[in-house]
């Protein structure tokens, strides 16, 4: 069986990054595949890193899936949660040390500040109390989970500038702070700045601060670190050279450039798939199950057949 991952032969380091919240879909087969295309056209390595950091929406049992799933697709990785490497461990809810330090590192450095705004507050001041803010795909995420979304909506900005006005009291400042949790904490986004990037896949894209995405939130109140802060700790921490994903996530590419430069980490090259939808236009959610490799394998489809079938993409 071909199942050993070759031997890098250069300094490429691609990686593979699951979200163990459902059964992994043909649009993340897609996306899969490209990846590893990229890391063995490259003779580099490729790196499996599980993203597991949401307490209520992520299983084990969807984590073994999706290791199980992409090997039958014939994906193969060097490092990861089954395989170990030198930057194990390969799984965010146990990296937790390595965020707090980012976080820490944003704050002293004056990028954070502390939101207190609840999800009522917030929905109340972008007037849409019942609509969701995840543009053409309102089914694309379940309800209550606004910071994971790529479309995290442009934060009003109510906390904004509370520090300066709050009298000057002696005591700790807000830079001695021990612990993130317990409140939303926010990037402080350079307003009016464009972030513009080469995609090496979509060509050059370019998003404004401020108008595109707002102060987006780093570390949630529940003591979980943001998408965007662990993408870019563990991207850094773990030499990824290139980030292959979905085109939903090119304006978190934008928000995260604005984190390297905060943090002093270099940037990785961008690639972004376009993504596959269904037959009515609608980007596949997890709940398509129909969809789901699981799904497609019990039917006798084939790796083949699921990486070679023409299916609409998002233009
Ligand atoms: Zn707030």
């Amino acid at each position: 069986m071909a199942s050993l991952a070759p031997t890098p032969t250069s300094s490429y380091r691609g990686r593979l990054a699951p979200s163990p919240t459902g059964y992994l879909h043909v649009g993340h087969a897609r996306t899969f595949w490209t990846a590893s295309q990229r890391a063995r056209d490259a003779g580099g390595s490729l790196i499996m890193r599980m993203e597991d950091l949401d307490p209520e929406r992520s299983k084990a049992a969807y984590a073994e899936a999706a290791i199980e799933d992409l090997r039958w697709l014939g994906i193969r990785w060097q490092e990861g949660p089954d395989k170990g490497g030198p930057f194990a461990p390969y799984v965010q809810s146990r990296r937790r040390a390595i965020y707090l330090a980012a976080w820490r590192k944003l704050l002293r450095r004056g990028y954070l500040y502390p939101c207190r705004c609840s999800r009522k507050d917030l929905e109340t001041a972008l007037g849409a109390p019942h609509e969701r803010v995840t543009g053409g795909a309102p089914d694309a995420q379940p309800q209550g989970k606004l910071e994971l979304l790529d479309d995290e909506p442009i934060y009003p900005g109510t906390c904004r500038n509370l520090q300066g006005k709050a009298p000057q009291l002696p005591g700790p400042t807000v830079s001695d702070i021990e612990t993130p949790d317990g409140i939303n904490w926010r990037f402080r986004v350079p307003d009016g700045e464009a972030v513009e990037f080469e995609d090496r896949n979509l060509g050059t894209q370019r998003f404004v601060a401020g108008e595109d995405f707002g102060d987006f939130v780093v570390w949630r109140r529940d003591g979980v670190p943001s998408y965007q802060l662990a993408c870019v700790a563990d991207d850094a921490a773990m030499g990824i050279t290139e980030v292959v994903r979905g085109a939903d996530l090119l304006k978190s590419t934008a928000r995260q450039i604005l984190l390297n430069r905060a943090l002093g980490f270099d940037n990785p090259l961008w690639y972004h798939c376009r993504l596959v939808v269904d037959h009515n236009g609608r980007r596949l959610a997890k709940r398509h199950d129909s969809l789901s490799l699981r799904a497609m394998r019990q039917r006798g489809l084939t790796p083949m057949n699921i990486l070679s079938a023409e299916l609409p993409v998002e233009v």
